[in-house]
């Protein structure tokens, strides 16, 4: 029989009737047997996050405020659900026990877990399924990475052949300390399940039916993408896409449980599958557009020659503790593309200390700059996809400041300038929209 991880995201349990609806789901197919789920969500643009809330709650008790106010929300919108979907679970006095917590903890980890906690157990009730806590089998290490020995806990604790919840978001350090992921970590946590569970499928329940072949916001008519493989999510999910959260592929590449993004306000709409290996070898399936990026351009004379230049310029970015993301280079000129929330001012320093440490001729800074990324894994058998894109920029009249194709090829990165972010993704996507 196949086994199937389902997560469904915040704003698929936003109220009751949405998490009826994700029930709905879960018990149309007997394969989904493994249920992930997030925090509630909005139920409208201006509604509150249960999760901003605790973060919220955190803060002001640690600060020696009223922590009344998000507390109170909170309270009501458990009780809310719990009452619409007839379980028992007593909100109030696990509110109480969370409230003691509040101004104790340090860190906000805990607070921020109750959200998916506490849904995850109203779910596991209206479901009558087993209820697992996170914190008993998903492991962290010292560090921080995930310990490999969750997928023996976890796998062990869904080995039976019930249905079974285990809240999304959280895990536990070595002294038993709850700990959460990154945010929108749930995602993380399903594809941990789904390897765990040695489930067949990881569909991953969210509010759009799966991934756009570029920014809907920039290009309103943007196709769905069918299939994209792990790599070539990684590359576009780095960019910035939002619908996954870009380490949630890691537990599941390995073993290559697909995933499958799909809509909880459409579930019959197909979504995008998330393979090893994709069927159709279309060479472009994503382009990815950010703005925010500085480039820092180092030019020396027979730079060349000289050994260790470019080991020494990268350790200045290392020793201000700035990642870079690109480095395109010359004969005598070499360029760092670093992301402006990574810089945080550093700028100057950076600029100073390599003028002091590798007597460079010129070093000037772009500001304003962004990199678009044209991925697909199809492009190494096609002839001509950096002619076809650089037409269309020079067609739409935009300026290429840079160009760096990856020696995977299967992505192109380009940088332009900010303000013409818009029209190159649009040029992009209208040259490779139906190029087969
Ligand atoms: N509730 C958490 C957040 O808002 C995790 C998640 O939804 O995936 O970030």
């Amino acid at each position: 029989m196949q086994r199937i991880t389902c997560k469904f995201g915040g704003s698929s349990l936003a109220d009751a009737a949405c998490i009826r609806a994700a029930m709905d789901i879960v018990k149309k197919n007997p394969a989904r047997r493994f249920i992930v789920p997030s925090a509630p969500g909005k139920r409208s643009a201006n509604d509150k996050k249960i999760t901003d809330l605790l973060y919220a709650w955190h803060n002001m008790a640690r600060q020696g405020l009223d922590a009344a106010e998000p507390r109170k929300i909170i309270e009501e919108r458990f009780n809310g659900l719990a009452h619409d979907l007839g379980v028992s679970f007593d909100v109030r006095s696990r509110l109480a026990e969370i409230n003691e917590r509040a101004a104790q903890d340090e860190t906000p980890d805990y607070m921020a877990s109750r959200g998916e906690y506490l849904n995850g157990r109203l779910i596991a009730e209206a479901l009558d399924a087993v209820f697992i806590d996170p914190a008993s089998c998903i492991r962290f290490k010292a560090s921080g990475a995930l310990d490999p020995e969750t997928y023996t806990l976890l796998g062990a604790a869904l080995a039976g052949d019930g249905l079974y919840v285990v809240p999304g978001f959280y895990g536990a350090m070595p002294d038993g300390s709850v700990r959460t992921f990154s945010r929108g970590g749930s995602d993380i946590t399903g594809a941990i399940v789904a390897r765990a569970s040695k489930s067949d499928l990881y569909e991953n329940w969210t509010d759009v039916s799966g991934f756009r072949m570029t920014d809907p916001r920039l290009v309103p008519e943007a196709k769905r993408i069918e299939e994209v493989t792990y790599r070539e999510l990684r590359e576009l999910s780095y960019m910035g896409a939002t619908v996954l959260h870009d380490e949630a592929i890691f537990p599941v590449r390995e073993p290559g449980i697909p995933i499958h993004i799909l809509n909880t306000k459409a579930p019959e709409s197909p979504g995008t599958r998330i393979v090893a290996q994709r069927q159709a070898a279309t060479p472009v399936c994503g382009i990815a557009g950010r703005a925010g990026f500085t480039m820092f351009n180092i030019e020396k004379t027979l730079m060349n020659k000289e050994h260790g230049f470019g080991r020494k310029v990268l350790s200045v970015f290392e020793e201000h503790g700035v990642s870079w993301e690109h480095m395109p280079t010359g004969i005598d000129t070499i360029s760092i593309i670093v992301r402006d929330d990574e810089l945080r001012g550093k700028g100057d320093a950076i600029v100073e200390a390599i003028r002091r440490q590798l007597d460079a001729d010129e070093i000037s800074v772009t500001n304003g700059l962004a990199i678009i990324a044209t991925v697909g894994q199809g492009m190494n058998h096609h002839i001509g996809v950096a002619a076809r894109l650089t037409g269309a920029m020079a067609e739409a009249d935009i300026n290429l400041r840079v160009i760096d194709q990856g020696s995977s090829e299967m992505n192109i990165i380009i940088g332009v300038e900010e303000n013409d972010l818009a029209s190159a993704v649009r040029a992009i996507y209208e040259a490779f929209d139906d190029w087969e």
